[in-house]
């Protein structure tokens, strides 16, 4: 039996089908994502997986059975639009939001402590939520979704506006609630995050779910026709050759699909051949982002360096 169903999901916002008909299933203990470019309709799905949204079709199904109120209360759910109330005090934010969800007393208060001295912000207890950075603000409302205790995590793009530091501290919780035999579902744009963190994945584009299961069953599944290459020398003959199907460059490598499964040895000898200078030549490994390309065809989400 799966943690989650999503079954035939559906929403359409006017003429827009921001959710197409989407199934998917999160199995017990996992951590899952729900990735796709902006737009794509993940926050919809999530809206409609915590009942923000009536669908229009489609039903969510809690360990075998249609998810009902109680729901609410076995999930910590971070939303999109981050939103905590400006005057209210840090620590008070924390057990407020603690004891909407049943829990109070000393415990959670110690809880609450720990949380805010991992995210560097036990000098802050006192402060009005207003006072604080964005990125401190963020890191308050993550705090907000696990303090409780929930089986179920739900984080709508939780990594967005974090600093290198704190986005490793969020990870590392996520991996620690995963430990915990607890169901963590996120939603990201970046491919890479998904990739590093995630047991299952749902692929969503144009509203359509276009791929979804276990992480490395893909992966193994593209990497057949699949290689990545890094080189020195012209690869243009390429282009025109027989067992070749695409070419994509996506910078720091070239992925080369070849029309066949096992065709990828033969591609090494072609390339050795033609004086082409092999550098890499990985025929086990496709990226997330390789696969989305392959599937959706434009570029995906990429986390934008600034140096
Ligand atoms: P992002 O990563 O940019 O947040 P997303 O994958 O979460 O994107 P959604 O927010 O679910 O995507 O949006 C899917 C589509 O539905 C978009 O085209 C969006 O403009 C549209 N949409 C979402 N909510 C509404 C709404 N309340 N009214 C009208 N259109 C909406």
């Amino acid at each position: 039996m799966y943690a989650l169903e999503v079954k035939n999901l559906s929403k359409s916002f006017g003429t827009l089908k921001a959710v197409d008909n989407a199934s998917f299933t999160v199995p017990e203990g996992s951590i899952f994502g729900l990735i796709g470019r902006n737009g794509a309709g993940k926050t919809t799905t999530i809206r409609m997986m915590m009942n923000i949204y009536m669908p229009d079709g489609g039903e969510v199904i809690l360990r075998g059975a249609k998810v009902g109120q109680e729901f609410k209360n076995k999930v910590g759910y971070l939303p999109e639009e981050r939103g905590l109330y400006k005057k209210m005090r840090v620590l008070e934010t924390l057990l407020y939001f603690a004891e909407l969800k049943g829990k109070t007393g000393r415990t959670v208060t110690k809880k609450a402590k720990e949380y805010l001295e991992r995210f560097d912000l036990s000098n802050r207890l006192q402060s009005k939520v207003e006072d604080l950075s964005k990125g401190n603000q963020q890191k308050l409302q993550f705090i907000t979704t696990v303090l409780h205790d929930p089986e179920f995590i739900i984080l709508d793009e939780p990594f967005s506006g974090l600093d290198p530091i704190n986005t490793n501290l969020l990870k590392e919780i996520i991996l620690e609630k995963k430990k915990e035999g607890k169901v963590i579902i996120f939603s990201t744009h970046l491919m890479d995050f998904a990739e590093k963190m995630c047991d299952h994945i749902a692929m969503i584009d144009l509203g359509k779910i276009i791929l979804n299961g276990s992480l490395s069953e893909l992966k193994s599944k593209f990497s057949q026709k699949n290689v990545s290459i890094n080189y020195e020398g012209d690869i243009s003959f390429l282009q025109k050759h027989p067992i070749v199907e695409k070419i994509s460059d996506f910078g720091n490598t070239t992925g080369i699909k070849v029309k066949e499964p096992g065709q990828t040895q033969e591609l090494l000898k072609i390339l050795v051949q033609n004086n082409v200078v092999v550098k890499k030549f990985d025929a086990n490994d496709i990226s997330l982002h390789e696969i989305f390309v392959e599937l959706a065809g434009k570029e995906a989400g990429q986390e934008v360096l600034n140096v």
